[in-house]
């Protein structure tokens, strides 16, 4: 197919499609028509950089739509000039082509430009949640759309609008919260990417996707997959009937699309069983056409791109030609089907071929072809690339700037959630001396958690910016600092300790060994379960300082509600969820020591045990430690 693309003549240079004063939808008409199937083919394709990083006339000759640098895409440039230059490189190749039809690049910058070291790192979601603050959720979205296409790439997989209803679900930290109207009020964060209408061609914005179209957080918790390698809850099955879906996991949908136009749209790797039909039958979202068709096209008229996960389709049942059809036809436009050699053996070298034959055979109509490709080309138009298909770098100096980096910072602050506060321990006087403890309190890493550098994050993962220690040491002047806990305490000390999650993204689900075998940065060692209780060190590193110090202030750093037992509990003056700051560190310390006050309200309730997940507020027997809401002032 690779040689079609090739094969007709070249476009004459006047065509309408190159008129940019012409409507973009006769822009796409004409282009269209021009187009062989193997060119309409390949603008559904999204193949990953490693795939075509040695050989960029891979794009040229298979007119690839698009390009992704996904989670597992390491290495990636370090540097925000290499990026650029690496995305145009790409892009020449797509330029090259018959018809010249530019290249989207995609990437992850679901809390700033995560990829990128030296980029504005914001909180998670889960924190920007406590903030309760759209307008500031707004303006985050803004500057991480900014940095994002600044350095190349032109399409963000972010917002995630995912209701997260059990916190066990590792992906807890990239929903706004359990609450279908806090989340549904954070859309703002699609007008902050994309602009308002019309500036998508602004250098300074990106296209946004709204995911995972539906009911990522509201899978059910399997019992009976922890320990089998599978993932009790993430990528699971959505187990409630149709008015619960609408209210849980399409709700944010709706201002998502008819309010800020969203551009893409991620289906879920998970699964819908409508109960009240009494079918049992999960359908994978890939795979629904009463969904994707029916309900977001349709009902919500969603004129944008359906951008399929990470070889989702491969999870469909039957044969590589059957997930190809039950995808397409459900209304998949285009496929995210990276090869990843030697990981994958194939990707979109296979789909290709195959979605070729579905269509020459006549189980794909071409109709269906010319709808994906109407959406990805408006687009492309839309977002100015074939007028401006290269890094406009007039914004280059703005990555990581001061004045980006002082936005996150208030975020961060207005993260914080205060849950306990006891003697009036915070905020903290500055001229008493602090002792901070935990390795924690000193790694940019473990602030910024998952999807950052990498796809799974690392303590070590780090990137410019301030840690809790740094801010400390802004602010108090006689500061101990012991990662262990066993330095010497001063008298009269407060101690600051640190403690909390390490990073990681997808798949856990808790209890039950190792659930994640495949990660292509660490040549799929698996991974240790991450559970909900703080761990034992962690637990001895409190107890430890806390007899030792006048007053006790734990900082939690983690993307969900952790189990503090109450005897822990009760030998902590002050406890502070950080949730997952990100590269400002300091915005965690600006309402520890009184600088700005604490305004964060819990995104979730939390939980006294694990037994009690999944707990939500206005569930019958709602007994939290914490409940949805909660979060303190503290007076001086
Ligand atoms: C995740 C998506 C992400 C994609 C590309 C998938 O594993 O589920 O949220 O956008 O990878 O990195």
């Amino acid at each position: 197919s690779g040689a079609d693309v090739q094969e007709t003549s070249a476009a004459p240079t006047d065509a309408a499609y190159r008129n940019a004063r012409l409507p973009v939808e006769k822009r796409v008409r004409d282009l269209l028509g021009r187009m062989t199937l193997a060119e309409k083919i390949g603008q559904m394709t999204q193949a990953e950089r490693i795939d075509v990083d040695a050989d960029t006339s891979l794009i040229t000759t298979n007119g690839l739509g698009s390009i992704l640098s996904g989670g597992g895409s390491t290495p990636t440039p370090n540097t925000a000039e290499a990026w650029a230059d690496m995305v145009d490189r790409y892009q020449q190749a797509a330029l090259d082509s018959r018809l010249g039809i530019p290249l989207l690049y995609g990437v992850d910058s679901v809390h700033g430009h995560g990829n990128l070291v030296g980029a504005t790192i914001f909180p998670h979601n889960i924190g920007l949640g406590a903030t309760r603050d759209p307008g500031l959720v707004e303006r985050a979205a803004e500057i991480t759309a900014e940095e994002t296409r600044a350095s190349g790439p032109q399409w963000a997989f972010a917002p995630c609008l995912c209701v997260a209803r059990d916190d066990r679900w590792g992906r807890t930290y990239e929903s706004f919260g359990e609450d279908p109207d806090l989340v549904t009020r954070m859309t703002t964060a699609i007008r902050g990417l994309q602009g308002r209408p019309g500036q998508l061609d602004d250098p300074t914005h990106v296209l946004a996707s709204a995911k995972h179209f539906a009911g990522d957080g509201l899978t059910s918790y399997d019992e009976e997959a922890v320990g089998t390698g599978a993932y009790p809850i993430d990528q699971g099955i959505t187990e409630v009937d149709h008015a619960t879906f609408d209210e849980l996991a399409l709700a944010p949908y709706w201002p998502a699309i008819r309010k800020y136009d969203v551009g893409s749209v991620m289906p879920s790797y998970s699964s819908v069983d409508w109960t009240e039909d009494g079918l049992g039958n999960p359908t994978k979202m890939h795979a629904s056409e009463e969904l994707l068709t029916g309900v977001l096209k349709g009902d919500m008229r969603f004129d944008g791109i359906v951008i399929s996960d990470w070889r989702a389709i491969r999870q469909l049942p039957g044969d590589y030609r059957a997930q190809v059809k039950a995808s397409v036809l459900a209304g998949v436009d285009m496929f995210m089907e990276p090869i990843q050699a030697p990981n994958n053996p194939s990707g979109w070298d296979e789909f290709i071929p195959t979605l070729t034959d579905l269509v020459d055979s006549g189980e794909v109509p071409v109709s269906r072809i010319d709808d994906a490709v109407t959406r990805i080309l408006t687009k492309k138009f839309e977002l100015g690339l074939f007028e401006h298909p290269f890094t406009d770098r007039t914004h280059l100096d703005e990555i990581g700037s001061a004045q980006h980096r002082k936005v996150a910072r208030e975020a961060v602050a207005k993260s914080q959630v205060l849950l306990k506060n006891e003697r009036k321990a915070v905020p903290l006087a500055r001229r008493k001396p602090v002792y901070v403890a935990g390795a924690k309190a000193d790694s940019i890493g473990d602030q910024a958690g998952g999807w950052t550098v990498t796809w799974q994050g690392g303590s070590t993962n780090q990137v410019p910016g301030n840690t809790i220690l740094d801010g400390v040491r802004g602010e108090a002047t006689r500061v101990t600092w012991s990662a262990d806990g066993s330095a010497p305490v001063p008298k009269n000390a407060s101690a600051v300790v640190v403690v909390g999650e390490t990073p990681y993204a997808e798949g856990f689900g808790d209890v039950g060994g190792p659930q994640w075998a495949y990660d292509p940065a660490d040549n799929g060692t698996p991974r240790p379960a991450q559970t909900m209780e703080l761990s034992q060190s962690d637990q001895d590193l409190v107890r430890t300082v806390c007899t030792k110090v006048e007053t006790c202030v734990v900082v939690l750093l983690s993307g969900r509600p952790l189990v503090i037992e109450p005897s822990l509990l009760s030998q902590v003056d002050a406890l502070q969820a950080a949730w997952l700051p990100g590269s400002q560190g300091e915005g965690v310390t600006d309402v520890l020591f009184g600088r700005t006050p604490y305004t964060g309200k819990l995104p979730v309730s939390w939980p006294r045990s694990v037994a009690q997940e999944p707990i939500n507020v206005g569930d019958a027997d709602y007994d939290p430690l914490f409940r949805y809401g909660w979060g303190l002032r503290a007076k001086r």
